[in-house]
């Protein structure tokens, strides 16, 4: 079965092309390479660096492909660089994704798989966050992710293209073979940022806040290997084709680790010094942000498997000896 990957040369698109191809499907991968890497896509499989926003190509692409599946994991996801450049953000990820929706919609695909984001819920009032909490997002990046929500709702009205929006916690790890991983320019996301201090890529880790009102006043976040995410895309699309009805699903591990505790695990697993230094708040950064996984586990199966711990390992491999 053909799958089209857009964003396949990125982090999670990158581990989700992989557990394709060792499932037996044919991935067919989008990227222009932006954000993502070429080298994280195997020479073998099928790629074509087109930008969705060149609508004439991305069409001209779909109808020769005419992939039963899309997966759409292509667009900008740094919420600081969303609020100073709101612009790149609308562009790349809203009309880009508009474009896609819109041709796949026009030569009948009738399955997408989206990746979403848990930042749409905003400053959450309950924790854990279930699906049917309200959505309100604080910052552009957040805003696109919403926007592209409601254009799959619209658009299975009109055409019949069904959807699974995937509202991810936070990605980490890496493949356990140390052949792809995380590589991201700037690098934003703590795991990363703890992990090349304890190279000594990095003087120290700054910690954004210590008066949060949590066990030790840093911020919780519910960290999920990015293979479990995979695994969730390939039972979203399995779901999808066996005739199952659009959906939005939260992805977590539904456990929380403060900054803090991150830290400490990393020291451990790495046996390296990790000096750190609070500093003030980032902005928009909510205390908590823990999902609520039983919707994902009910409708789709799908139990993670990676604890924190062989989160933090799989990216100490990655990060000691990156590819790319
Ligand atoms: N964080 C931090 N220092 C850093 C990077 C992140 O203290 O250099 C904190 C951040 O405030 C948040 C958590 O680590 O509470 C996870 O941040 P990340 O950027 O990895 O993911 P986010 O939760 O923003 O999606």
């Amino acid at each position: 079965m053909k799958v089209l990957v857009t964003g396949g040369a990125g982090y999670i698109g990158s581990h989700f092309v992989k557990l394709l191809s060792e499932k037996g499907y044919q991935p067919v991968v989008l990227d222009n390479l932006s954000r993502g890497h070429r080298e994280a896509v195997p020479k073998n499989i099928h790629f074509e660096d087109i930008d969705l926003l060149d609508a004439g190509s991305l069409s001209y692409f779909i109808q020769t492909q005419m992939p039963s599946v899309v997966v759409h994991f292509a667009a900008f996801a740094y919420v600081g660089e969303s609020v100073e450049h709101p612009d790149r953000y609308y562009q790349n990820n809203v009309v880009g994704s508009f474009n896609l929706i819109k041709v796949c919609a026009e030569n009948g695909v009738k399955n997408f798989v989206f990746s979403s984001t848990c930042s749409i819920y905003g400053n959450p009032s309950k924790v854990p966050i279930s699906e049917d909490q309200p959505v309100q997002p604080i910052n552009p990046y957040a805003n696109t992710k919403l926007m592209i929500e409601t254009l799959l709702k619209d658009f299975e009205v009109s055409s019949g293209l069904k959807s699974i929006s995937l509202r991810y916690f936070n990605a980490a790890g890496a493949d356990p073979s140390g052949i792809i991983g995380e590589s991201h320019n700037p690098e934003p996301h703590l795991i990363p940022i703890v992990l090349q201090t304890a190279l000594s890529k990095r003087e120290k880790v700054f910690v954004f806040g210590n008066d949060y009102n949590t066990k030790d006043g840093t911020c919780i976040r519910d960290y999920i290997h990015v293979n479990d995410l995979a695994d969730a895309h390939l039972k979203s699309l399995e779901y999808l084709i066996n005739g199952g009805k659009s959906n939005v699903i939260n992805l977590g591990t539904g456990k929380g680790n403060s900054v803090l505790e991150i830290i400490e695990k990393a020291k451990a697993i790495t046996k390296k010094e990790i000096p750190f230094e609070i500093v003030s708040r980032r902005i928009g950064d909510p205390a908590i942000l823990v999902a609520d996984n039983m919707k994902a586990k009910n409708l789709l199966g799908w139990i993670p498997k990676y604890s924190v711990e062989k989160i933090i390992e799989t990216a100490w491999n990655w990060h000691s000896n990156p590819k790319f």
